[in-house]
């Protein structure tokens, strides 16, 4: 079932985009399971879950931090993954850098922006983020790859797109200052949007990173 949804999926995204297979919530057997299958990038959204599922599953797995981040718990998260993909705060900026001089290393992270319409989602603002990457404000052990945002949840397609086009302006925006900016390096160039509903969507409008989680692992019990 699973290594039937993963292969439906893989087959529908083109070559450069990486699948995320987001597990939260699921056990271990089944991330197991995707593993066999030949799946290596996955994503949580709870810091003690991501924690006591690396302790357990091949050391060779990518797992993606997903979910909304507390300063106290990056310490839980940090050891762990390989992309923090939703910094939403410059509070967590400022704690995953002081984590990681105290470490001696660097993370990989992409700047969360709200772009759904449902207000108590997380999220910088597009102006929000526009001017933390584009400012002088820098954090040394952080590295910024990109950007990642999720739509409202919604079946309208319209909506949809309209959300997701402000991720890709700001991203269009932000393409021309690689390299030139201390928050803008080369390889600024990850763009994390699409999920089980809205990923033939995403990639169409040139996502290269998709978080599928329902469409792999059916639904989730909370
Ligand atoms: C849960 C979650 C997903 C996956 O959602 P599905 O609808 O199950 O595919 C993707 N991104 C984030 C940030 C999530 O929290």
């Amino acid at each position: 079932m699973i290594s039937e949804n993963l292969k439906k999926i893989k087959s529908q995204l083109p070559p450069q985009v990486k699948l995320v297979a987001v597990s939260k919530f699921h056990p271990a057997v089944a991330i197991q399971e995707a593993y066999d299958a030949g799946q290596r990038v996955f994503g949580e959204s709870r810091p003690q879950e991501l924690a006591e599922k690396a302790k357990s599953l091949p050391g060779d797995i990518e797992w993606h931090f997903i979910g909304h981040l507390q300063r106290n718990k990056v310490k839980l998260v940090l050891p762990y993954a390989s992309l923090v993909e939703s910094v939403d705060s410059v509070e967590l900026l400022d704690a995953i850098e002081k984590w990681c001089a105290g470490e001696g290393r660097t993370v990989e992270v992409l700047i969360e922006c709200h772009i759904a319409r449902e207000p108590e989602k997380t999220g910088f603002s597009l102006d929000e983020a526009l001017k933390l990457l584009t400012g002088q404000l820098s954090w040394p052990h952080i590295h910024i790859r990109g950007l990642m945002g999720m739509a409202t949840n919604t079946e309208d397609e319209n909506i949809i797109r309209e959300d997701f086009t402000k991720l890709t302006t700001l991203n269009a925006a932000l393409q021309p200052l690689r390299g030139l900016c201390p928050n803008i390096p080369s390889d600024f160039n990850l763009l994390s949007f699409g999920m089980s509903g809205d990923y033939r969507i995403a990639v169409e409008m040139g996502s290269n990173i998709v978080r599928i989680g329902t469409a792999i692992f059916g639904e989730r019990e909370y």
